[in-house]
């Protein structure tokens, strides 16, 4: 998959690599309690642990850190 050009169209989404919590809103309810998905065909997207939204996304930007971790997980 090669992409050339414009690149204003690409939906990026910011992810906690521990958590797998998305950074940022839901765009319907906008909570933020937003999860990594991935879809039968591998393509990646999120889903509202709120309201049950789904969206896709074109990549994934992994972020490191507890900051923005609403659910602090007790790590075993
Ligand atoms: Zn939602």
């Amino acid at each position: 998959m090669t992409r050339v050009g414009a690149i204003a169209d690409e939906i990026v989404i910011q992810v906690f690599r521990i958590s797998g919590y998305v950074k940022g809103p839901c765009s319907k309810c906008g909570k933020e309690e937003r999860g990594l998905v991935m879809f039968d065909d591998y393509a990646l997207g999120w889903e509202c642990l709120g309201c049950g939204e789904i969206g896709r996304v074109d990549r994934v930007d992994w972020i490191e850190g507890p900051e923005g971790n609403p659910r602090a997980p007790d790590l075993e």
